[in-house]
């Protein structure tokens, strides 16, 4: 309940007094605010992070995702405590970007890639390159896929009325997102309508995480790279999420071969760094004078000495193995409690990552997802972090176990769950 979570942490609840005099919500990322106010956190070690109350959580947002590697991972510490030591920008480029470079190559079945920093930042660039490759204007966007926070693409990422192309964010001008077309995911239907000539690329996230974590209906997205054959307009992946879930992301774990791949989060082992990658005919028109691509952080020292060691060292096909078995312990604890509970919960997992909703069955788009009862979920929420758990980054997020979760962190995680959604029961719903 929301009153046990405020009793627990009086110090975050001060902090957010202060901190909203200076700064709007008083956090560095709408993401991170939720009601009554948002979690201080003060450092975070293997699966564990620590609030300003001096509270303990085991933490399954992980950053959004991020740290797969867990919290304050030894290696990573060593590695860029060295890497320090000769500096962490160097402006003209460092010398071990290539071997990273090809590295990711390697894996992810691309010719080539560029490097920046964020997610947002990756997507912004790869809509620019599509565009430049193609001579055209149009880009395909799905309800309910998030790209990052640049304003053609934030469109229809949360919309309360779905189905009408609205901007996500207020001082997002009409023009900008005329050629932003907006169609439901997993509908073969509305995408032939769209997927016409003029078309100069479809960006989405090859398995919806935005929406909690909605399986892709593998028909759909044989029609999607079909037709964007067909038409010539390119296929963008953004791997954002979904490049950390299995050992060569979704476009491995496809078996498909995208125009462009855009990864982020995990890879970098909690450093920022994000990578647009893809066919080589479409990566070679970036540069001067050509499609413009920048960052003064892009590929600095600090994020490809700790991605190189995550990779190479921490992203192992073993580590997968532990994440995504603990994972499905996860998907059967909340199975049992459903069952034992008789309550209505549906269970998507995708690897390490998975979601619930108080629903019959899994939504298969947006129009679905939103039309579900959040009360619930609310309850189940608070009572996971006031029991000691971060089950997941917010309503519309979802689970990742790292490779520092243990059995025991599940059984816990499934012990509070299963008293989190017995209370999520009694709750009588909003919806009409
Ligand atoms: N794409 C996807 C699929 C994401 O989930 C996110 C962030 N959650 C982004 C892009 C944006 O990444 P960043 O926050 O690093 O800009």
């Amino acid at each position: 309940m929301i009153s046990d979570y405020v009793n627990k942490t009086p110090k975050s609840k001060l902090l957010y007094i202060e901190n909203k005099h200076f700064m709007p919500y008083g956090v560095s990322s709408n993401y991170r605010y939720f009601d009554p106010y948002p979690l201080y956190l003060v450092k975070g070690k293997g699966s564990r992070v620590w609030d300003v109350d001096g509270n303990e959580y085991i933490d399954y947002n992980l950053g959004f995702g991020v740290l797969e590697v867990g919290h304050a991972n030894e290696k990573i510490i060593e590695v860029i405590n060295d890497a320090i030591k000769d500096g962490s920008i160097m402006g003209f480029e460092y010398y071990k970007t290539g071997t990273l470079a090809k590295m990711i190559c390697q894996r992810y079945g691309l010719d080539m890639v560029r490097f920046s920093s964020s997610g947002t930042e990756a997507t912004m660039h790869s809509i620019r390159l599509a565009r430049a490759f193609t001579k055209r204007k149009k880009i395909i966007k799905f309800e309910g896929h998030y790209h990052g926070s640049h304003d053609q693409l934030l469109v229809n990422v949360n919309p309360l009325k779905p189905g009408i192309k609205t901007p996500s964010s207020l001082g997002i001008p009409e023009e900008i997102i005329q050629n932003t077309i907006v169609v439901d995911w997993n509908n073969i239907e509305s995408f032939e309508k769209v997927a016409k000539e003029d078309v100069a690329a479809v960006i989405m996230e090859p398995v919806a995480m935005n929406m909690g974590l909605i399986p892709t209906d593998k028909e759909f997205l044989k029609t999607v790279f079909e037709l964007s054959k067909e038409k010539g307009f390119l296929v963008i992946f953004d791997e954002t999420k979904t490049g950390g879930k299995f050992y060569s992301g979704a476009a491995g774990y496809f078996n498909v071969k995208p125009d462009i791949v855009i990864l982020g989060k995990a890879i970098a082992g909690g450093l920022p760094l994000s990578v647009i990658g893809g066919k080589r005919e479409v990566m070679e028109l970036i540069g001067p004078g050509k499609v413009a691509h920048g960052g003064t952080f892009n590929a600095n020292v600090l994020a490809v000495n700790s991605a190189i060691v995550t990779l190479q060292e921490l992203l192992t096909e073993s580590a997968f193995y532990h994440m995504h078995r603990l994972s499905e312990m996860l998907e059967m604890g909340y199975t049992d409690i459903a069952e034992d509970l008789g309550v209505e919960l549906s269970i998507a997992r995708w690897g390490p990552s998975g979601s619930i909703y108080f629903s019959e069955s899994v939504p298969k788009n947006y129009k679905e997802f939103i039309k579900l009862d959040f009360s619930k979920w609310f309850t189940y929420f608070y009572v996971m972090l006031s029991s000691g758990v971060i089950p997941m980054g917010g309503f519309n997020e979802q689970w990742t176990v790292s490779i520092k979760h243990t059995e025991e962190d599940i059984q816990k995680h499934i012990e509070v769950a299963e008293e989190a959604i017995r209370k999520a029961k009694e709750i009588k719903t909003n919806m009409p």
